[in-house]
């Protein structure tokens, strides 16, 4: 026989699992409190290392873990109450591997022929409680027995019925009905506008902490001020009403009766037979997970069938019947090793921290833009903080501010230097108020014209593959004793084979623009990037040279965009392009007749003017014309133009397109993809669950189409399109 298991736990495994139980107890209940101090994925990593301890020693293993118990202990704010059938958290899945081995486990003891996935929205677990249809109770889940009441404040939420609908059918006797209340994202984005502005609380992190805190008041009154929102997604008790029979087998049966009934229902949950269909609605929503209009952090597959689920059961935190399925997180904390300065293209210096290198949504991410030195002071962070990072979708990495409580007074206070970091020069506002300061060397700041360069090189602008960053930095910034080939980007299209070979320089990291140094000898990086061991070109000069010839064949407004105008990015070098057709007319016009241009506002037309009013800007127009570079627009672009003038909303989730996708498609044919409807909306496109912009859309007679639609508008433009709206044309309103 083995010794017994309690002997044979090394003290240090003993004192680490106590450890955990300690720092995971206490994570929960800041977390419940709407103030974690640490990521969802460090928490559930401490969770993971808490769960490989108990797995090897089970005698470990008590009531108490925190791997067997719901939530967190509850606080003295709010009364106590029982929930009447308990409340439980879900198991996770990480990958697919994981979530097969759940659906192995369910289909061994039972048949399983249904599967109900929805969306596991990022909120707060909330306990509703109907006698005869009134709303008698609202409570947190607590630790999943006990809750704490907050049904003041939960009467406070729109959406939240007081009695229930009773039209289709009797309410029931009892109905303990659960859900999540969130915050949707766009009225989180715009709490913290508010706050900011009333200073009256700091801003929040993210929609969930801004739930939690905005549920948790002690005044109704202030959670009646925060748009607050809820989605049901089980029942606890349930009695039907005197003499009714009213009953459900399904989760999906059940989840009809509370649509009935009033309450708020997600209409993106679907009823699937197969774990094949249960991926491709996993991968579904990855791909599409900002479309809903509330944050969620992966998926939760149910067992539909009831009686199935009762067999499967329950452990102690979580039902076997459902699983929820994490998606990478998009929110994780790190150390701000440092901030520092980078001078950008049109001159403005930039902080921007960086930090130990974290994976998050997918990627690793090492430096993210503070944008100025006032914006380091409000999001209030110190180099040495750990910091919350956040990168959503195709939205570059955000730090979203610090942890306080994890500091220990070694932080240290960013300081804006007063020079630039690449020439010296001193650094100034633009004009007095700006909140960015600028390097005035617009011409000769080498951070400057590197930056330009590789600019023109990009796919915005002038697409050219073999100038990549190091060629840039190689052009404007060789070692000495050569001098740079470029004075500005004027000479870029009169470069030669001779200025080339001699150019040796350091390779610049794009992201930090430090030199990268060699791993073998710790020195900065050399190379020699036009010429090879012999002294002769490499094959990419002679790309190079192929690719600076076609680039002086491309459209009007690519090289508008590589002229680094402030504020002329694609959009308006488009708008501009459209309607001057060449250089000459844009330079031409008055600032009154480029403000006029449909897309162009006072901003851009005075930087256009003052832009060309430089010498040394004109002498690059004149450079690159001489040069060869076209200037105007003779006929159409390739490609078709159909959407010309046409402005297209689209919302709601397609299948083929994501919603930059869709934007994209509707910019490369000339059109203009906005966020809101109006009377000028040409199209409304719609997806699955596409929300007040369809009603706002049948309301103003604009013409909405379905995805099916969207292709035909894209190929064969409106008059074709219009033919295929989904909103009848009487429908129209007289407005
Ligand atoms: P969970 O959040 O992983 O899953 C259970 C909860 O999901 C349920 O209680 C329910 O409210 C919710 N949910 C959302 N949509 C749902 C749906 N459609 N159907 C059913 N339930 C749905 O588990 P948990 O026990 O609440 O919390 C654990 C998780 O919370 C951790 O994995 C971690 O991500 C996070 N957490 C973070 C910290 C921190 O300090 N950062 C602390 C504690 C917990």
């Amino acid at each position: 026989m083995s010794a017994p298991e309690n002997t044979t736990v090394p003290d240090e495994v003993r004192a680490r699992h106590a450890e955990l139980c300690r720092e995971l107890d206490d994570h929960s209940y800041r977390y419940y409190l709407g103030k974690p101090i640490v990521s969802d994925a460090e928490y559930d990593r401490l969770m993971l290392e808490l769960r490989s301890i108990e797995d090897r020693h089970p005698i470990l293993v008590s009531q108490d873990s925190p791997t067997q118990k719901v939530g967190a202990p509850i606080s003295v704010d709010f009364a106590e109450v029982e929930h009447l059938v308990r409340m439980e958290s879900l198991g996770n899945a990480f990958d697919s591997e994981e979530l097969s081995a759940w659906a192995d486990r369910a289909s061994a003891e039972v048949p399983v022929d249904a599967y109900l996935c929805e969306l596991k929205i990022d909120g707060l677990a909330v306990d509703l409680v109907y006698e005869r249809g009134r709303l008698i109770r609202a409570a947190t889940r607590g630790d999943g027995r006990v809750g704490e009441d907050i049904t003041l404040n939960v009467r406070t939420i729109g959406v939240v019925p007081e009695q229930l609908d009773e039209s289709v059918r009797p309410a029931p006797e009892l109905l303990e009905v659960r859900g999540e209340v969130f915050l949707p994202v766009e009225d989180f984005e715009e709490l913290n506008r508010r706050i900011a502005v009333d200073g009256s609380h700091a801003p929040f992190a993210n929609p969930r902490n801004a739930a939690a805190g905005s549920l948790r008041q002690k005044d109704p009154r202030v959670t009646a001020t925060r748009p607050l929102s809820m989605i049901v997604h089980g029942v606890g008790a349930y009695t039907p009403a005197a003499g009714e029979e009213t009953a459900f087998t399904s989760q999906s049966q059940a989840y009809a009766l509370l649509g009935e009934w009033g309450l708020p229902l997600s209409d993106r949950y679907k009823v699937v037979a197969t774990m094949d269909e249960v991926r491709e609605y996993v991968a579904f929503y990855q791909e599409h997970r900002h479309d809903p209009a509330y944050e969620i952090d992966g998926i939760v597959v149910k067992v539909d069938d009831i009686s199935l689920q009762r067999r499967l059961g329950s452990t102690s935190r979580a039902p076997r019947w459902a699983i929820a399925y994490k998606y990478p997180p998009e929110e994780v904390t790190t150390t701000l090793v440092d901030i520092k300065v980078g001078v950008g293209r049109t001159g403005r210096v930039t902080p921007y921290g960086v930090m130990e290198p974290v994976v998050v949504a997918g990627s690793e991410v090492e430096f993210a833009t503070l944008h100025n030195a006032q914006e380091v002071v409000r999001k209030g962070v110190l180099i040495g903080d750990t910091v919350v990072l956040r990168k959503a979708g195709d939205v570059i990495p955000e730090i979203v501010g610090p942890v306080l409580d994890r500091r220990d007074g070694t932080e240290r206070e960013f300081v804006m230097p007063e020079r630039c970091p690449e020439c010296g020069t001193e650094l100034g506002q633009q004009k007095e108020g700006d909140v960015d300061l600028r390097c005035p060397n617009a011409r000769s700041c080498p951070g400057q014209l590197r930056e330009r360069v590789a600019f023109i090189a990009g796919r915005k602008a002038l697409d050219i593959e073999a100038l990549g960053y190091v060629a840039a930095t190689a052009l404007t910034q060789p070692l000495e004793p050569v001098e740079p080939a470029l004075r500005d980007e004027g000479d870029l299209f009169d470069l030669t084979v001779e200025q080339l070979l001699p150019i040796r320089t350091h390779v610049l990291d794009p992201d930090t623009t430090e030199p990268k140094t060699d791993p073998k000898t710790g020195e900065p990086k050399v190379v020699s990037f036009f010429a090879n061991m012999k002294g002769e070109p490499k094959k990419t000069v002679e790309k190079l040279f192929e690719q600076l010839e076609e680039a002086k064949d491309k459209p009007l407004w690519r090289v508008l965009v590589s002229l680094s105008i402030r504020h002329v990015g694609p959009r308006a070098a488009e708008d501009l392009a459209r309607h001057f057709r060449s250089m000459d007319a844009i330079r031409a016009a008055s600032e009154e007749e480029l403000a006029s241009v449909d897309g162009i506002g006072p901003t851009i037309a005075r930087s256009i003017h003052e832009w060309f009013a430089v010498d040394w800007h004109a002498e690059i127009v004149r450079k690159w014309a001489a040069a060869g570079v076209r200037m105007e627009d003779e006929g159409q672009e390739p490609g078709s133009r159909v959407l010309e003038g046409v402005t297209v909303v689209v919302t709601g989730s397609l299948e083929g397109f994501t919603r930059d996708g869709a934007k994209e498609a509707v910019a490369e044919c000339g059109g203009r993809a906005t966020a809101s409807v109006s009377k000028k909306t040409g199209f409304v496109v719609v997806g699955d669950a596409p929300g007040s912009k369809y009603d706002k859309a049948v309301k103003l007679g604009v013409p909405v189409l379905d995805e099916a639609g969207f292709r035909v508008l894209l190929e064969d433009g409106p008059e074709a399109a219009e033919k295929l709206r989904i909103n009848p044309v009487e429908e129209a309103a007289e407005e």
